[in-house]
């Protein structure tokens, strides 16, 4: 039995964390301020609120000023269209990012509406239509951090991609679509699946590459993979189950002394028995999570770059 080599997402990371850095110096330096990014944090969403603890900690570790914008969950959607016009035409800040889920109350396409407004310069997270129909193109502009870290880690891991056949589950605007977009970009065959793809399992198998992006804890298993596979886990769900997690890993290991410690784990849709399958393998945690928010801080320094020639000194 093999298996399969790891890909660090935290390696990667900090190799990215370190280009940034001068460029974050050297912005400074030319314009007599750091790299701006505003969050606007609607709500008390405890996984929200500890992504953005992150987000702001490693822009300030990285050099950026990063603010954050509270609003209430009874905010109105008026209201927070009002911040980010605010940040719209902050001099100060090149990037703004409105963490999602945005509260129910504030209706069915509030996200939408909310990420249409920010500046297509300024959309850090690579969400508002012009950056999607740029990607689209293959043109420049902002991309959405999560397929961007994966197709870091792929590319900084020497695995190549061009003329490798690659299937991706899942097909949100922000990781499955734009994920499938870059990887047909760099020449692979694409395949996108979804909830409504028939027999997913035979269609995953025929994968050099499989990206798991569907929010369905150890979904992935090893049926889904064929042998020597590189499978890069973006899912992510915290498992309190005592039950699966007896299931999924055996006594004695890391993961259940991590669970009877803490009560919880954080697993991804990729099975554990996928490591005796897979040829290369990003795990969750440890994988894409932390290439995310690299990729936040390099696309906030594109966007103040990007911005340099429309903004008075
Ligand atoms: P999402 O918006 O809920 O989209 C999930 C996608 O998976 C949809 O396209 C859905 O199909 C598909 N899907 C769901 N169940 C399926 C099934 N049983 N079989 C086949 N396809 C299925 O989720 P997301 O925002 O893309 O996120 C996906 C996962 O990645 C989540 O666990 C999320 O927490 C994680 N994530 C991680 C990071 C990170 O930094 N590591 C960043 C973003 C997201 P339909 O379109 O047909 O509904």
């Amino acid at each position: 039995m093999t298996t399969a080599r790891r890909l660090d997402g935290v390696v990667v990371a900090n190799q990215i964390r370190a280009e940034v850095a001068p460029g974050v110096e050297a912005f400074r330096a030319r314009r007599g301020r750091p790299p701006g990014l505003g969050i606007v944090l609607v709500g008390e969403d405890p996984a929200s609120e500890i992504y953005v603890r992150s987000k702001l900690k490693s822009a300030g570790e990285a050099g950026l000023r990063a603010d954050l914008e509270r609003l209430p969950a009874t905010a109105s959607l008026a209201e927070l269209l009002a911040v980010v016009d605010r940040l719209n035409r902050s001099e100060a800040h090149d990037g703004i990012l409105v963490q999602s889920p945005l509260p129910k109350a504030m209706g069915p396409d509030a996200e939408r509406r909310v990420f249409d407004a920010i500046r297509p310069d300024k959309d850090v997270d690579g969400f508002h239509p012009t950056n999607v129909g740029l990607l689209t193109q293959n043109r420049a502009g902002l991309v959405a951090c999560t397929p961007l870290g994966v197709i870091e880690l792929i590319e900084r891991s020497d695995i190549v991609i061009t003329g490798r056949r690659a299937v991706v589950l899942g097909r949100s605007h922000n990781v499955g679509l734009p994920m499938a977009l870059l990887l047909l970009h760099r020449h692979a065959t694409v395949t996108i699946c979804h909830s409504r793809t028939p027999d997913l399992a035979s269609v995953a198998a025929q994968a050099d590459i499989l990206i798991a992006a569907i929010g369905r804890p150890a979904f992935v298993t090893p049926a889904f993979v064929k042998p020597g596979a590189t499978v890069i886990d973006v899912g992510i769900a915290s498992l309190t189950d005592l039950a699966t997690v007896e299931r999924l890993f055996p006594e004695g290991s890391k993961r259940r002394e991590t669970f009877s410690r803490r009560g919880a784990i954080t697993i991804g849709d990729v099975h554990p028995d996928v490591e005796q399958v897979a040829g290369a393998l990003s795990p969750v945690p440890g994988g894409v999570g932390p290439l995310t928010i690299a990729m936040l801080l390099k696309n906030t320094l594109t966007a103040a770059i990007g911005r340099e020639g429309s903004t008075p000194r």
